[in-house]
Order: C-alpha cells, then structure tokens, then sequence
C-alpha cells in the first residue's frame, strides 16, 4: 500500500507550514523526513494521519484517503509524548489497544515481549510517572506499533534517548519493516536518515529541497570527501586543481572533490613524501548535499 501526497499545501493564517509538496511512500520502506525546527514535518504527519486538513492537495493511501476504518492500520508516535501519568503501563496499553479493536490477551502477551525486548519487563506494573523521559519514549513507541500497524508514523523517535536506546529502537523499526510495515520518520539527525531509509526529503519553510533515493541522490550529487590521514603536512593540497575544499581534522584533512580523477592525481603526488596511513574515497552525505542545495548548514 503505497501512501501518496499529491501536492500539499497548508498554511496557518500568514504562515505557510507546507508549500505543494508531493512524495511517494513505497509500501515496506522506511521514509526519512528532515527539516530543521519549524521546516513543518509535524504539519505533514498530522495531515498524513488526518488531524489538520491540507489547506490544498491530497493523501491516498492505497489509494484512497485514510479514513477511521483505516486508522487501526495506522500507529503515530506523535513529537508530543502523551501517556496518562497516573496510569500503570498495562493499564495503559491495554486501554490503547482496545480502542483499536485488540483483546486484552493479546495486548497483554505483545505488550510482555516488546518490554523484554526493549530490556524492562519491570515496568509492566509501574505508573508511568515512576518512569524517566525516555522510558516514557519507548512505551509510547509500544504503544504506537502494539496492534502491528501498515503504516508507521514516527515524529522524533530518537530524540531523547540514550546510544543503547536509540540501538534498540533502530533495531525493532528495522523489524517492523522486515514484517512489511511502511514507516516514515522524521528526525534532525541525518546519521540516522543515512543509516535507515531508502527514500529521503529534506523540507525547508515547507518546502523539498533534497528528494528522492538516497544512493541516486548521492550519486548525482557527483562531488565526493577524500579522507587522507599522514605524517607530514597536507596544506599544499589546498591549491591543487579540483579541490572544492578543505578541512583539517586530526592526523590529516578531509577534501571535498569534484570527481574521482581528481582522487587519483592526488594519490600520485603523495608518493615520496612521507608515511600515508590513510587515503580514503567517501561518499557526500547529506549534510554536504544540504549544505550545497540550501547555502547554510543544517544544524
Ligand atoms: P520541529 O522540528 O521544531 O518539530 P517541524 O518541522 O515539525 O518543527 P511544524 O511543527 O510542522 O515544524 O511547523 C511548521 C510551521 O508551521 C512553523 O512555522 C509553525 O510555527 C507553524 N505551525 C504549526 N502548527 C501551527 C498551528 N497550529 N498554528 C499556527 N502555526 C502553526
């Protein structure tokens, strides 16, 4: 089920949060959406999942528009963390998962293998409350993929966690989508965009300014980073021909390039100068492209 969004526009009095945007989400991906604070992801997901109208343009679903009948497919993990603080997790989960037609046994025995899976069976009887910010995270990311929704809809899932945490989160959105679950996430962080999705948008004032495949987008982008790390100074290939820029780091300097040949010239004038422990060819990420198609950087 492919979800489509056919030029979407929404605009809040003088603000215009989403200017015509249309995007493809094939069925069984995970979808990056990225943006600075205000970029209007948040607007995008709320309208995917039909809480704001678009101001203009369309969502299909498979096809069609998603409807109540259809909301049980769907799980969102809104920016917003809203538990009952009152409330034990179980309590919780199970009134969740009623409301999207699950029975209090089978809430129970997934609700039981995501807390061992995510390494807290303890928290099964504990009031949210009791819990610390980002274990409130991952409960309400239970909650969102409980009843095994078709499309996913995560706004920030990492934002918050600890390295172990984000580990095992990257891990259960990996699975979910080995099980055929579509999921689209936002984030601010492009690592983990590089690390998980096929497809990527880069929104601006609400508007795509990076979209597509990220190897094609790689790819076309043409210009590549030339890691060399030596023992002797590098300076000197800050005028070499081809060279777009340079920083240094430590034990060595990192080149942005226009082309593979410039590379292999490179590679030539290091013989004889000294010791070369390394001299590495790696792709732009998407910072670079970002940086290059917005004339800013991105954080
Ligand atoms: P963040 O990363 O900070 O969460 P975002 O990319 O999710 O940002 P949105 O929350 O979608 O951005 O906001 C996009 C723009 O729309 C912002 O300028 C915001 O102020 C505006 N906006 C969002 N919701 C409303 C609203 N209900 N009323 C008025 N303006 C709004």
């Amino acid at each position: 089920m492919t979800l489509t969004l056919d030029s979407i526009t929404k605009t809040f009095g003088k603000t215009t949060a989403v200017q015509n945007l249309s995007l493809e989400i094939p069925e069984g991906e995970i979808f990056g959406l990225l943006g600075a604070n205000g970029a209007g992801k948040t607007t995008t997901f709320r309208i995917i999942i039909g809480l704001l109208e678009a101001t203009k343009g369309r969502v299909y679903w498979d096809g069609s528009k998603v409807t109540y009948e259809k909301s049980g497919m769907v799980g969102y993990l809104p920016e917003e963390r809203g538990l009952y603080p009152k409330l034990k997790v179980k309590e919780q989960l199970i009134y969740l998962g009623r409301l999207r037609g699950m029975k209090k046994a089978d809430i129970v025995k997934e609700l039981e293998s995501w807390l061992e899976r995510f390494r807290v069976p303890e928290y099964m009887n504990q009031r949210v409350e009791e819990l610390s910010k980002g274990n409130q995270q991952k409960i309400q990311f239970i909650s969102a993929v409980l009843h095994q929704p078709k499309l996913l809809i995560l706004d920030e899932p990492f934002s918050g966690l600890d390295p172990v945490n984000v580990e095992l989160l990257k891990r259960a959105v990996l699975d979910l989508k080995e099980n055929g679950t579509s999921i689209v996430f936002s984030s601010h962080r492009m690592e983990h965009v590089e690390e998980l999705c096929e497809h990527v948008c880069m929104l601006q004032h609400g508007t795509p300014i990076i979209h597509g495949r990220l190897k094609e987008i790689k790819r076309s982008f043409g210009k590549k980073n030339l890691r060399i790390h030596a023992d002797f100074d590098l300076e000197y290939l800050k005028h070499t021909d081809g060279v777009l820029t340079f920083s240094s780091v430590t034990d060595g300097c990192v080149l942005q390039i226009d082309q593979e040949t410039t590379a292999e010239h490179i590679f030539h004038t290091l013989q004889g100068k000294g010791f070369v422990r390394k001299f590495e060819l790696e792709e732009p990420s998407l910072n670079d492209i970002f940086i290059e198609k917005a004339g800013t950087s991105y954080e």
